[in-house]
């Protein structure tokens, strides 16, 4: 599913096509898209409005409308976008909507597994109902190490389902975690509020950089993401645990393992990750950068 930096990369692709080009018309066929909304009331709304911003929040996209108004769009599963010159678009049974812009090209929702979802807000209502729905944004100056800090305080949920849970930080998903939690060195079973403070802010610190690489990367194609543009994501490739079980750990050799964690498949290094955290491995064996070069 796609998570913050697939959601970002598209927004980066897509605002030069969409800011300034007008709705000229809208087609949406598929009911679930919008409801408890009708596919042609929404799709009659949209028409004749212009875009004045592509934005980001979480995995929300977020198109902003001169009028005010707002479409919320969650890619949820399987949900992608493609941008399409005039007439080049092809045939698609997975195609959930069209939107043909003033400038003659289209821009097609495509969603296998159909869980996404398009909303229309009104002037004024985004902000609310974002602000019930999700925490901090990772990658802006507010996320700090306190203020993470605060989210996980005196939670006994595992770190890994407390970073999944939306309201903690806003976009990270099951890939982002595992390869933030890997370059904190913290185990995902780890209690959400008994890391200390030096571990949160490894942690802050992990999860910036594991979306940083995704964004680089232009995020990661497993089965249906891809780029506006038809591209893929090429951070699969570069995953350092994500689906790695059996794999050298690249920080210091010891095969990569597979548990469940929050309710989903996660992958860690058991000795890099210890689950007594910092104080117990502090004076045993936590890998040092001069084992990794031995055992590598
Ligand atoms: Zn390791």
């Amino acid at each position: 599913m796609p998570e913050l930096p697939e959601v970002e990369t598209i927004r980066l692709k897509l605002e030069p096509r969409l800011v300034g080009r007008t709705l000229d018309r809208v087609e949406i066929d598929d009911a679930r898209l919008v409801r408890p909304f009708e596919p042609q009331t929404v799709a009659a709304e949209l028409e004749g409005e212009r875009v004045s911003a592509l934005e980001r929040r979480g995995k929300y996209l977020i198109v902003r409308f001169e009028s005010g108004r707002a479409l919320l769009i969650h890619l949820r599963m399987t949900g992608s976008l493609r941008h399409a010159e005039h007439g080049a678009l092809h045939e698609d049974p997975h195609r959930r909507a069209v939107v043909r812009l003033d400038d003659g090209s289209d821009v097609a929702y495509r969603d296998v597994r159909r869980f996404g979802t398009w909303l229309l807000l009104g002037a004024g209502e985004l902000g609310p109902y974002l602000a019930t729905r999700l925490g901090e944004e990772p990658l802006e100056r507010g996320f700090t190490a306190q203020r993470l800090a605060k989210r996980l305080e005196g939670r006994r949920a595992p770190v890994k389902a407390a970073l999944l849970d939306q309201r903690t930080v806003a976009g990270l998903g099951n890939i982002y975690v595992d390869e933030a939690l890997w370059r904190a060195g913290i185990h995902p079973l780890r209690p959400a509020g008994s890391l200390a403070p030096e571990e949160v802010a490894r942690l802050t610190r992990g999860v910036k950089e594991a979306l940083r690489a995704g964004i680089r990367r232009q995020g990661a194609t497993l089965r249906d993401y891809s780029t506006p543009d038809g591209g893929r994501g090429r951070m699969q490739d570069r995953f350092r645990v994500y689906g790695r079980d059996g794999e050298p750990c690249q920080r210091c050799g010891t095969p990569i393992e597979k548990i469940r964690a929050g309710g989903r498949g996660t992958w860690y290094c058991p000795a890099c990750q210890r689950l007594e955290g910092d104080a117990a491995s502090r004076s045993s064996s936590r890998p040092s950068r001069s084992s990794r070069q031995s055992s590598v």
